[in-house]
């Protein structure tokens, strides 16, 4: 076994993980976009190719629906991958409509491209329940079984435990953490840690920095609010990105 990284390694957008099983095998985790500094001095070609060799890949398994985690997909169906796109139920439903803006904002405003990529898409799309196993469909006689945990980052999210069993070997637990997000989200279930592991792949997105706290966050905004409302000014609210807004 064997974890090759084409994404998300030299900073932290584009997260692409391969999970190399055997020889006629392997997974990938998300297929995202690079984005912001990650982009500076590399051509599109460079940016959005699949560059590395996806014959041996059975399955996408996706952790959530932010496009630095599948911003790629189009591009990789148009490489050719015809395998299972495997994600929880709420990131399969989410999933068309962020591929759909991410290609009108991004590629192309062709009706025609658009709705072929999306009827690709949900022929190949396959929603699991969060915490049930699915057992992948493999060349030869490796058995490898996937389960989605809540990750409390977006709608959706997920870290993503993989076993992979070997015929003469005993098993071994991968997991990928996808991003995670705090305990008491207002709307999502907090993440609870894994049973066990023997690898785990974590992302960083944001290093070694501290969060505010909710709390401070909601004092922030207060003040800012009451400001506007005291010299009539204006709050514009960016929104760049699904749930963080
Ligand atoms: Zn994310």
């Amino acid at each position: 076994m064997e974890i090759l990284h084409h994404g998300a390694v030299n900073g932290v957008t584009g997260s692409c993980h391969q999970l190399v099983i055997d020889s006629s095998n392997s997974v990938l985790v998300d297929c995202g976009l690079f984005q912001g500094a990650e982009t500076s001095g590399r051509g599109d070609d460079d940016l959005l190719s699949i560059e590395f060799d996806i014959s041996t890949v059975q399955a996408l398994l996706v952790t959530h629906c932010h496009i630095d985690h599948v911003g790629r997909l189009p591009y990789l169906l148009a490489a050719g991958f015809s395998g299972p796109i495997i994600a929880t139920e709420a990131t399969a439903a989410l999933l068309p409509m962020v591929i759909e803006d991410a290609l009108k904002v991004g590629v192309t405003r062709n009706q025609s491209i658009i709705k072929a990529c999306l009827s690709r898409l949900s022929e190949q799309l396959i929603a699991v329940p969060y915490k049930r196993w699915f057992v992948l469909d493999l060349v030869g006689e490796v058995k490898t079984k996937i389960k989605f945990q809540p990750a409390g980052h977006i709608l959706g999210s997920a870290y993503i435990e993989v076993d992979v069993k070997p015929v003469t070997e005993v098993s071994s637990r991968v997991v990928f953490s996808g991003d995670l997000g705090a305990n008491y989200s207002p709307l999502l279930a907090s993440p609870k840690s894994p049973y066990k592991a023997d690898i785990v792949v974590i992302e960083s997105t944001y290093g070694d920095k501290d969060h505010q706290g909710r709390r401070e966050r909601a004092k922030s905004l207060e003040k800012v609010l009451i400001k506007a409302i005291s010299d009539n000014g204006v709050v514009i609210t960016p929104a760049f990105s699904i749930g963080r807004t």
